[in-house]
Formats: C-alpha cells, sequence, structure tokens
C-alpha cells in the first residue's frame, strides 16, 4: 500500500521525521515544515492515494476521516469557534506538490478568500 518514492509514505512509515499531532486507525497529521498560518497541519490517509482524482467510492470512509481529524486537531489548538480552513489541492495548478493527498489545516489568524 506505501509508495517508496512517496515523501508521506516515508513519513507513516517513520522514516522521515515528522512533529506529529494527531494518529487515528485511518489517518495521522503532522506540522507543516513550512507553515502558512500560526497552526498549519497537514491530515493524510494511511492508504496511499495520490490526488483528489484518484478518490473512490471505497475511500468514503478514509476521506470523512480526515475531516474529524480536522475538527479535533482545531479543537486542541483552540480555534474551532473563530474559524479556520482545511483545503486539499488536486495537481500541479493548484499547486499540489505532494502527490499522497493531504488535507491543510490552517489556523490562528484571518484568511482572507478568495485564494490565489
Ligand atoms: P501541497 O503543496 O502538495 O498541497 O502541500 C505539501 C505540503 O507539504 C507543503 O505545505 C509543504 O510545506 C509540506 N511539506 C513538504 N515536505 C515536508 C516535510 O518533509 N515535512 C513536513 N512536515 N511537511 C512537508
Ligand atoms: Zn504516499
Amino acid at each position: 500500500m506505501a509508495d517508496r518514492d512517496c515523501l508521506f509514505c516515508k513519513i507513516l512509515e517513520g522514516d522521515v521525521p515528522a512533529d506529529i499531532v494527531y494518529e487515528s486507525d485511518t489517518a495521522i497529521a503532522f506540522r507543516d515544515i513550512n507553515p502558512q498560518a500560526p497552526t498549519h497541519v497537514v491530515i493524510i490517509p494511511r492508504k496511499h492515494i495520490a490526488t483528489i482524482n484518484d478518490i473512490d467510492s471505497v475511500d468514503h470512509e478514509i476521506v470523512g476521516s480526515l475531516y474529524t481529524a480536522a475538527n479535533t486537531i482545531a479543537r486542541d489548538e483552540g480555534f474551532s469557534d473563530e474559524g479556520y480552513r482545511a483545503v486539499m489541492n488536486c495537481n500541479k495548478a493548484a499547486g499540489q506538490t505532494v502527490f499522497h493527498i493531504h488535507l491543510h489545516l490552517l489556523g490562528g489568524r484571518v484568511l482572507s478568500w478568495p485564494p490565489g
């Protein structure tokens, strides 16, 4: 299931260090190495799925679990009520650079809309 060329699979396997803030049966989350907000956490499924385009109906529960991870971390970080953003980029035009799906959780500041 792991892709040996995938950075996030290497983090899952413990081969690349990361500041892990959340773990469940289906997902883990760690702090982004280049944070774009006071809290910037990357939430990934344990299953290697390259892009949103590769999500299948059998993955619904896994993908849904990324959002319960997000609301749990947002509560723990203290910005649930204030607000936050959970966003997933797909392919190059959207800025995806790591091809293992991940939800960016950004919070702790006012976030403008629309994004660039
Ligand atoms: P994308 O651009 O694919 O939507 O997001 C990839 C994210 O992964 C970026 O925000 C980037 O800063 C983060 N990232 C890239 N390499 C590493 C790493 O080795 N460790 C951590 N913690 N984050 C990383
Ligand atoms: Zn992967």
